[in-house]
């Protein structure tokens, strides 16, 4: 199989799991555009990918990587560490081409992951909730450094492969999607994988899109999927320098944007779209006119059970024209 590749979309039935990955579409978030009509508003839907979020690429590609190495063969366990979307990825596609899949992950990640995981017959290691995602890290090398042998470990965090699947296939998908018209490019870093691949196609192929990375604004957060990088093991593959701007989000921001995008654009998303929408709309105050396209990586099913979906809808979100 290979990663479809806009402009090349195949029309045919799709003959496997992983051609359903990629090709997502992009959404216009009128409601939360400017009411001059100046700066557009994109959403890449990145939920539509079979195992519901941005993290399918990474992992396909990772995947046919290790078996075109041959280093993922029959009877082979893929092994990482995932705060949950790409091991919801691991699970779906090991389940769907033969593969065990053992996952380290912090023990507080929500129970629809846990329940997710344990559907597509995977074995999770849960890490200590107060160690974050740097705690799984830990984990996975350790019991890789203890017996190598059964295991595929891919390594999210250090693969190139991670950022490539972006460069091949998003990057390509939004340019053509928006037919050269991005001006301003947000995503929210976890490995950097989404951020780094799809900054670097749009560096070498349109340079004059302005690359805007997220962080959570403090070490302390509830945007789950993202990094702070200053208090976190940053990823090898995670470059500070590609970025035009480094912006932050504040959880609060986040959860009333990701409720108002439910409300308000019958988006059910997860968190880290809403930090990624309070950038974009911070961004787009501030532009004579552009077009702005975020990333949102997932859907809101797997959140379902966070409080914070019991606050009124509106919130005060104070960071943009809304
Ligand atoms: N948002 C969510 C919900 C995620 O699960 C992830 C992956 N950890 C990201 C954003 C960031 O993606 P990446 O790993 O490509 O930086």
């Amino acid at each position: 199989m290979t990663l479809p590749v806009a402009g090349a979309v195949d029309q045919s039935w799709p003959r496997t799991l992983l051609d359903l990955v990629g090709n997502t579409p992009l959404l216009r978030l009128r409601r939360f555009e400017r009411a001059d009509g100046r700066v557009r508003l994109y959403a890449k839907a990145e939920w539509r990918n079979p195992g519901g979020s941005v993290k399918d690429r990474a992992a396909a590609a990772m995947i046919l990587d290790g078996e075109r190495l041959g280093l993922l063969t029959p009877g082979t366990t893929i092994l990482d560490a995932t705060s949950g979307n790409t091991g919801i990825a691991y699970a779906m596609m090991g389940a769907a081409r033969g593969y065990a899949v053992k996952l380290c992950m912090p023990s507080n990640v929500t129970p629809e992951r846990k329940r997710i995981l344990r559907a597509y017959g995977a074995e999770m290691v849960l890490t200590d909730p107060m160690e974050g995602s740097d705690g799984a890290i830990r984990e996975v090398r350790r019991l890789y450094a203890e017996d190598p042998d059964p295991y595929y470990y891919p390594d999210q965090y250090s693969n190139p492969v991670n950022w490539r699947a972006h460069y091949d296939t998003t990057g390509p998908e939004l340019l053509a999607q928006t037919e050269g018209a991005i001006t301003h490019f947000v995503a929210g870093l976890g490995t950097g994988g989404t951020f780094m691949g799809i900054g670097r196609y749009f560096r070498d192929l349109a340079p004059h899109v302005r690359l805007i990375s997220v962080q959570p604004e403090t070490a302390l957060h509830g945007l789950e999927g993202l990094k702070h990088m200053e208090s976190a093991i940053v990823p090898p593959i995670y470059d500070p320098t590609l970025a035009d701007e480094d912006a932050r989000a504040s959880t609060e921001d986040a959860y009333t944007l990701t409720r108002r995008l439910a409300t308000e654009e019958g988006l059910l998303v997860g968190i880290s779209s809403g930090a990624a929408l309070s950038v974009g709309l911070r961004t787009a105050a501030r532009l004579d006119s552009g077009v702005v396209v975020m990333i949102f990586c997932d859907g809101g099913e797997k959140y379902l059970s966070e409080r914070f979906w019991e606050e009124p809808p509106e919130g005060s979100f104070v960071g943009g024209v809304n």
